[in-house]
């Protein structure tokens, strides 16, 4: 127990001895290895419940910047690293906050890894896992569909400012993999667990058995399934997440989180030199209670996200439209991710339409969010509400057009993110009435061209 416990009131250390012995007991169990249950929820429930200051079913708040302690030499013991956050001391909230390392520990269980720590968004945790394993001069491999910010990072930023390179495949080619890692060099595989936009599944146990087999990390941002896939259940060294994502749900908060082994995740909070410590990308503690509180209904928000996507994907194969969702028997790697996802979730809640070309694909836009309400044009994903953008025009739009051919994106493809309010029937009713919209512009369009 921290040393500044014992200036709080009887009251409280009584509080607080009870919580701890509750603590002390799940932490030991914690400490001895990473969470037996192999479910992201099951895993998730039987992590450490925190208690609040007095009892409270919620935890409290540290809302502190600085830590205080009984005796001078602490600090000195704090610095040398003799002790530390894992035996309840603190020093500085750039450097670890309780109220963010509680939040990191359910995060840790749900992906089942030994360790984590959230950041301030999803791209200074991309940003700094990357910075941590590689060091200037090194080289990654990465697929060559990812997040547009992510790309831009990687083929432009880090060659220009850290001189790591990368070289871009097609992560479903697990040789061309292998064969891209240069031996000596080459610190990570990079990849998404379902690339953005174009949906395609990576081989996460496959490209895990590549990493091993060279002696690389294999690096995996699981933001477009977190509870549909487990990577590190599956070989996957590091997890990454934009939490401002399904995680948050609320599509109101900016947030990250790196998951891995817990000898990367302390020597990135390294005092004297972790990529955190240094960088800052600190995750405020009333944030991470906010997000501590969204993470017990992430499982059945995650179920109805995925209910809704493969319902609409499959009715929307129906009409004729070119769907692209990997729950439908006809997607490339379907059974790649029945063979990956835990059993129960489905199998994402993005789905994607080919329209063909950016025109038909902004009308229906328009019609679906300024006619029916169907949902709302904007970027990101895991809302509520649908949410639908025109990935070539928007969220790829770093993409030169010959990178975007090489990512597979269509000029006419339109994004989704399939939200949950309203009932199923009101939603694809909006739906039919949008697209009966659109057609009618376009026998509009042929007699007036
Ligand atoms: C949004 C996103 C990011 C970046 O996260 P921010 O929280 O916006 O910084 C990284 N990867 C993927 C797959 C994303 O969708």
């Amino acid at each position: 127990m921290a040393e500044s416990v014992q200036s709080q009131s009887i009251n409280n250390a009584v509080l607080a001895v009870l919580n701890n012995s509750y603590a002390n007991e799940h932490t030991n169990q914690e400490r001895s290895a990473v969470p037996a249950a192999a479910e992201p929820a099951e895993s998730l429930a039987s992590s450490r419940h925190e208690f609040g200051e007095h009892g409270g079913v919620n935890m409290s708040i540290e809302a502190s910047a600085t830590f205080t302690v009984m005796e001078p030499d602490t600090l000195r013991k704090i610095f040398t690293g003799e002790l530390g956050p894992d035996r309840d001391f603190y020093l500085y909230s750039r450097h670890f906050n309780p109220t963010v390392l509680n939040l990191s520990r359910q995060i840790a269980a749900m992906e089942g890894t030994e360790a984590a720590y959230c950041t301030a968004s999803g791209m200074s945790a991309v940003f700094c896992a990357l910075l941590q394993l590689c060091p200037a001069g090194s080289h990654i491999v990465a697929s060559r569909c990812l997040y547009g910010g992510t790309f831009a990072l990687l083929s432009k930023f880090l060659p220009r400012m850290a001189a790591v390179k990368t070289t871009f495949v097609d992560a479903r080619d697990l040789e061309a993999v292998g064969g891209a890692v240069q031996e000596g060099e080459t610190r990570v595989i990079y990849v998404e667990t379902m690339s953005n936009p174009t949906l395609e599944v990576a081989d996460i146990a496959g490209l895990s058995a590549v990493a091993r087999e060279k002696g690389v990390m294999l690096v995996v941002d699981n933001t477009f399934a977190p509870m549909v896939v487990s990577p590190a259940r599956l070989g996957a060294d590091v997890v990454l997440h934009s939490v401002s994502k399904f995680i948050s749900g609320g599509a109101d908060i900016i947030a990250g989180a790196i998951c891995g082994p817990a000898t990367l995740i302390n020597s990135m909070m390294d005092l004297h030199g972790g990529v955190l410590m240094m960088l800052g990308p600190t995750m405020n503690p009333k944030v991470a209670f906010e997000l501590s509180e969204r993470l017990p209904h992430l499982a059945l928000r995650m179920k109805e996200h995925c209910a809704r996507a493969m319902l609409y994907a499959s009715r929307m194969e129906q009409l004729g439209l070119k769907v692209i969702y990997p729950g439908l028997a006809n997607h490339p790697h379907h059974h790649l991710l029945r063979s990956l996802a835990n059993p129960g979730y489905g199998f994402g809640g993005m789905l994607c339409l080919d329209m063909g070309n950016e025109e038909r694909a902004n009308r229906l836009l328009y019609h679906l969010q300024n006619t029916t309400q169907f949902g709302l044009i904007a970027v990101s994903l895991g809302y509520y509400e649908t949410l639908m953008s025109c990935s070539g025009s928007s969220t790829a739009s770093k993409l030169s057009e010959e990178e975007k051919h090489f990512a597979g994106i269509s000029p006419g493809l339109v994004r989704m993110s399939v939200g949950y309010s309203g009932s199923v029937e009101q939603r694809w009713a909006q739906f039919e009435k949008a697209l009966a919209a659109c057609a009618k512009d376009d026998a509009a369009g042929d007699i007036t061209n």
